[in-house]
């Protein structure tokens, strides 16, 4: 083994024995990923979702809100920065929210590495004009942009997820003109994230060999039905997978397309034995915060510290709800059928066992593979 490998063994064992001693007392560090709901304005009405059901008269934080929020000390430990809606673009300044994020990495997020916006890619000359502007900020600040476009066929099966005419065209379009920004701007990442469903299981194949030909990530994952971020729960019946539905999906999310992908193994098995199993370390390195404010440890998990207009951040991510929240994390019952797609990244590094194992099963060479592949070094890069 090489010190660098040595080097990591050791960093995760650490990880691990803080993990677990914050795990028995409920307290937690500081954050290292965030997710920041900037709206819950959407033009589109998909099908597994009831964000845009949200009254308009329910207003969004204001960006002078936002900037406050971020400027707080606990959040200079922060890796990855995630901006999600509704649809983010609707909002007018979402490029001089960057441009404050750009600001506030001097000081305060000195360790942020990346910044990922997730869009329906609707809006394409809005979305293309504000991600060029967003570029020209980052570029400077050594700051990458992850646009991760939302994708649920190649083809008018997309159009009917997001209700909405010509879904498909206008996300392609979104997509082609990123590609281009992507040749002018190399810290341009771009990818995919589909939600199966039903309508969608035999669509996946042709999703895939869409981002290949495109040079484009994937995160593809079956919905989640939770009263907390979709609003959902009346969809349940509709949505559900039939046996050979299940069987589909476990086999292609056990094709060799996934073979750097943690979560598509772990979402094979939960298909398979109707359990998963997986780490989470939601609220202890990560929280969620809605676009009224409410903080939230997992957005799938109903429970909330508390509102950030009414108390600091630190308040309440320290305060005895959230320990309360935070024994519960990974043991609640939703926890049982989660198949949220993007958590674990950040848990593999915090919770650090886990990934440990994997590191011996695997063996050196396929584990720095899928560590690569994941984006996790930038959990172990100093400054
Ligand atoms: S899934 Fe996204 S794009 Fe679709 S309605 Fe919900 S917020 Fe809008
Ligand atoms: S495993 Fe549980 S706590 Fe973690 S994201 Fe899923 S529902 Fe939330």
């Amino acid at each position: 083994m090489t010190d660098s490998i040595l080097k990591l063994c050791g960093h995760l064992f650490m990880n691990a024995l803080r993990f677990g001693y914050f795990r028995q007392t409920g307290k937690a560090g500081k954050p290292q990923a965030l997710s920041l709901e900037v709206t819950h304005r959407c033009i589109a009405k998909c099908i597994m979702c009831n964000i845009w059901k949200i009254p308009e008269h329910v207003e969004d934080m204001s960006l002078k809100r936002w900037v406050a929020f971020l400027s707080s000390d606990l959040f200079s430990e922060l890796i990855e920065l995630d901006i999600t809606g509704g649809e983010p673009f609707l909002r007018k300044d979402l490029a001089d929210l960057i441009g404050e994020i750009c600001r506030l990495k001097k000081e305060n997020f000195t360790k942020l590495k990346s910044i990922a916006i997730t869009t329906n890619g609707l809006l394409t000359g809005r979305v293309l004009e504000a991600s060029k502007s967003i570029l020209e900020n980052l570029r400077p600040a050594n700051l990458d942009l992850v646009m991760v476009c939302a994708m649920d066929a190649v083809g008018p099966i997309h159009d009917r997820v997001r209700c909405y005419p010509d879904a498909w065209k206008r996300v392609h379009e979104t997509i082609s003109g990123l590609k281009n920004l992507r040749d002018q701007y190399p810290n341009l990442i771009i990818g995919l994230k589909t939600t199966v469903l039903p309508i969608n299981v035999n669509e996946l194949e042709a999703i895939s060999s869409y981002a290949n030909e495109n040079g484009l990530f994937t995160i593809i994952s079956p919905c989640i039905i939770t009263p907390a971020r979709y609003l959902n729960p009346d969809r349940s019946e509709d949505l559900a997978f039939d046996g050979k539905m299940k069987r589909a999906m476990i086999d292609f999310f056990r094709s060799d397309a996934f073979r750097w992908s943690f979560h598509a193994e772990a979402l094979a098995r939960y298909l398979e034995t109707g359990i998963m199993k997986k780490p989470c370390t939601c609220g202890f390195n990560y929280l969620f915060v809605r676009s009224t404010g409410e903080m939230l440890l997992c957005p799938l998990m109903g429970q909330s510290p508390g509102n950030i207009h009414d108390d600091s951040v630190t308040t309440l991510f320290h305060g005895q709800k959230a320990r309360r929240i935070r024994r519960r994390i990974g043991k609640s019952p939703e926890c049982l059928s989660c198949t949220e797609p993007g958590l674990e990244r950040y848990a593999l590094p915090y919770q650090g066992l886990h990934y440990l194992f994997i590191l011996v099963k695997q063996g050196r060479k396929d584990f720095l593979n899928l560590h690569r592949h994941m984006g996790l070094n930038k959990y172990f890069e100093s400054g």
